[in-house]
């Protein structure tokens, strides 16, 4: 119900009926039929003549004019030149020369038939004249005489002219309009404003007074004896050529009784038609059709009540106008808002919501791009190069995907539409479109490098958002598995579902036994014995078989299921620990995942766990890696230190993949620095690995830390470690994760072996 009380339409046809109320329409009408008769004006007929006794010029307020006496013999002059009517439309100022006035009724009866005097009516209200109250009329009772009078608009522009007769001393007055007419006009007669005014004759009555009526030039005629300066008092507003003298419009009021009567619909027709032309326009889906529709609309609108008013029915455009442009900028601002909508702000390209309501969705595959560092990039441009950052790069993807439209979703985020193809020709393009990458980007005087990475959905059926998002889950996916691509298959769409249930499956798979815990060894490398083991989650579900701890953990962290989950494996790790050290010294590293870090409870909770399995916390290592909250960085190195002061060993997990590896080193009170994978995979052939490797190994010692390796696949790395000094290793090559039943066979094993193992050292 609010939605539709804020629709353009509806605020547009509040202020229609609050224009009811206030009467503004009325300006809209106004300037309506100014407009009109402005660019649309007629001859006037030449049946007129104005016989002017002010020459055009105003006359002082206290004039007394041209006397009765003068007027009398202009009467006299201007009827022997044979005219069909004469109006004597003029001020008199009776009483002052009795012997005048006595002249000027002389010669109104010398006429009898085609003179008359005219009355005109005194403003008395707002859009209502009449004649006026007190009588001044000295002229014998048979003098005939007519009546001028208007309705008017709020600032004295003529509408109509309201009435045929009045009543006057007891006689009836026709109005100067209606005089002759065969029948009672009942209706307001409504003036011909298209009749141009200025094309009336005007003679000048001082001159017919010295020199007589040129010839030939009244005979026929109608002639008004009257003022002629647009500001005199009669003077009232003439529709497209402002101000003209009463006799003015007294003609174009004849003219307009000649029309025919008037049929006055007011504004609401218009305001009829306008609605159900709008509520049509709304149904075209084609926007040119659409465009159309309304310019006929606006044409209707504007043109209607004019050719209406030739065919003597008047409607108002007032109401309808006033929807209209009420309507028009409600309705541009709405759009206007959507359109930002639209646009991403910073770089001006169409924003993911634009791809949302993209039709051709449905029949594409949806490609992401993920630029890698994005915001490490924006920070070293300055603010106003951000949005070219992203706009080179958009041109970039667009040059190399025939042109497509590229959507921006901030932040180094990039959808695309492609046409469908395998799967093999897709990764084809989007090696070609990496391939455009290796090239640096040129921003200004900035020369930046980027990387870049995909994610695909070709799930056509699923809903336009959750395409889109998956998308870019993927290209996020590829980008922290270094991959070129990710796929969002339909395998993980089922999945989703699968994943909403998470909370359920978790306590499940710790209910049955299908998620446990396995340990990993790890050795030290001078002596090559076990000195420990990495607790790592495994989780074997019955229906979708063994799922990676990497892909769940995230999920958990997602669903807010992270902390059972962790809680619960300090508690197996620690069970274990407690177990195993009650034989021999055996230290078990333990994840913790990064959202963790900062919880408040974390010392009190992982303390209590410690106590309960007699487990001393010297021989756990709590594995962090560099990437731990940044929101509450404060708890979370207080945390540390006080799990640190409790006993326990910190371990920077992953080193070298996080975003600040060296001022985590030097913020956390760690004991051990465990180097990532990736760098100890290529040790063997990649000089550079090698010596950043050797580089964190005498770091971590300077810093009187241990280094560990972790992904150890083969000899020749571990040979190469031992060489470096790095104190122990795990992976593969040295052993699998594997239970704890097997752990402690290994053990078993290993110290018949070599007699007794080695603890690890501090
Ligand atoms: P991580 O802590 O870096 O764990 C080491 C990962 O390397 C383990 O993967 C391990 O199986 C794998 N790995 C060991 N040796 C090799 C090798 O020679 N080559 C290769 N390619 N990989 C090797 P996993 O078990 O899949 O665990 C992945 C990640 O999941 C872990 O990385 C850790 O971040 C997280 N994780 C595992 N268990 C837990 C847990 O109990 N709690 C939390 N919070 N995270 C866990
Ligand atoms: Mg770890
Ligand atoms: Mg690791």
């Amino acid at each position: 119900m609010f939605k539709y009380a804020k629709s353009p339409l509806v605020l547009a046809l509040a202020m229609v009926a609050l224009s009811v109320i206030g009467e503004f329409s009325q300006m809209l009408e106004q300037m309506y039929w100014n407009v009109w008769y402005k660019i649309h004006s007629e001859p006037a007929s030449s049946e007129y003549v104005l016989v002017s006794l002010d020459d055009g010029e105003p006359m002082a307020p206290d004039s007394v004019g041209v006397s009765t006496a003068k007027q009398a013999r202009l009467l006299d002059l201007v009827a022997k030149a044979r005219p069909k009517a004469i109006y004597i439309d003029f001020p008199q100022v009776i009483g002052r020369d009795e012997a005048g006035d006595a002249a000027l009724e002389a010669a109104l009866a010398r006429s009898k038939g085609i003179s008359a005097i005219v009355y005109r009516a005194e403003f008395e209200k707002y859009g209502f004249v009449s004649l006026p109250a007190k009588s001044d009329f000295k002229f014998a009772p048979g003098t005939p005489a007519l009546a001028s009078t208007w309705n008017v608009n709020f600032i004295s522009y003529v509408e109509s002219a309201p009435a045929y007769v009045f009543a006057r001393n007891g006689r009836p007055i026709e109005t100067v309009a209606a005089r002759g007419a065969s029948r009672q006009i009942d209706r307001a007669i409504v003036p011909n404003f298209a009749m141009n005014p200025d094309d009336i004759p005007r003679l000048s009555g001082r001159e017919i007074l010295a020199s007589g009526v040129p010839p030939g030039d009244l005979s026929g005629r109608i002639i008004f004896i009257t003022v002629t300066s647009p500001s005199a008092a009669s003077a009232m507003g003439y529709f497209g050529h402002k101000r003209q003298p009463g006799a003015i419009l007294d003609i174009a009021a004849t003219e307009g009784r000649k029309e025919g009567s008037t049929l006055r619909l007011g504004g609401i027709p218009l305001l009829l038609i306008f609605m159900v032309m709008f509520v049509i326009g709304q149904r075209y889906v084609n926007g040119r059709w659409k465009l159309l529709h309304y310019g006929v609309l606006m044409l209707i609108l504007l043109v209607l009540p004019a050719k209406f008013r030739s065919l003597g029915v008047l409607i108002n455009p007032d109401f309808a106008l006033l929807a209209a442009i009420t309507y028009l900028p409600l309705r541009f601002a709405e759009k206007w808002r959507e359109r930002i909508k639209l646009t991403n702000a910073a770089s001006g390209l169409p924003s993911i919501d634009a791809l949302a309501s993209e039709p051709q969705l449905q029949s594409h595959d949806v490609v992401a791009a993920s630029i890698s560092q994005y915001e490490q990039m924006l920070a070293t441009l300055p603010r106003e190069l951000h949005g070219e950052c992203a706009r080179q790069i958009a041109r970039r993807l667009s040059l190399g995907s025939n042109d497509s439209v590229i959507y921006d979703n901030d932040n180094g985020h990039f959808v695309w539409l492609e046409t469908s193809r395998t799967l093999e020709e897709l990764v084809d393009h989007l090696e070609g479109l990496k391939a455009l990458f290796s090239s640096p980007l040129q921003i200004e005087q900035h020369v930046l490098d980027t990387n870049i990475h995909f994610g695909l959905d070709r799930n056509w059926q699923s809903s336009p958002i959750s395409r889109i998002q998956a998308a870019l889950a993927s290209a996020s996916e590829a980008q922290g598995k270094s991959k070129l691509y990710e796929e969002f298959g339909r395998q993980r769409l089922e999945m989703s579902g699968w994943e909403l249930s998470m909370h359920a499956r978790i306590d499940e798979g710790l209910r049955t036994g299908a998620i446990w815990l396995a340990l990993q060894p790890q050795y030290e490398l001078a002596s090559h014995s076990i000195f420990g083991a990495e607790a790592l989650i495994r989780w074997n579900d019955p229906e979708r078989g063994f799922i990676p701890p990497d892909e769940f953990i995230l999920q958990a962290e997602r669903s807010g299921r992270i902390e059972d989950l962790t809680y619960w494996t300090f508690e197996r790790a620690m069970e274990m620990s407690g177990a195993l050290n009650r034989i021999m010294r055996i230290q078990i590293s333990v994840n913790l995942s990064a959202r963790m870090v900062d919880h408040p409870a974390l010392v009190r909770r992982i303390a209590a766990i410690a106590e309960r399995h007699h487990c001393d916390p010297h021989m756990i290592t709590i594995e962090v890696t560099e990437t731990f909250s940044m929101t509450n960085r404060e708890k979370a190195k207080e945390n540390l230190s006080e799990l640190r002061e409790l006993g326990f060993k910190l371990s920077i997990d992953d080193f070298g993949t996080g975003q600040a590896s060296l001022s985590y080193l030097s913020e956390i009170p760690s004991d051990e620095v465990k180097i990532d994978r990736r760098f100890i995979n290529g040790i063997v052939h990649n000089e550079r690995q090698r010596a950043i490797v050797e580089s964190v190994v005498h770091l971590s010692h300077a810093l009187g830390q241990h280094a560990v390796a972790e992904g150890v696949e083969d000899s020749a790395t571990l040979e190469i470690l031992r060489k470096m000094g790095c104190d122990y290793a795990q992976g593969y090559h040295l052993a699998m994760p594997m239970k704890f039943s097997e752990f402690v066979d290994l053990l078993a094993r290993a110290r018949t072996r070599n007699g007794d193992l080695v603890p690890k050292s501090g």
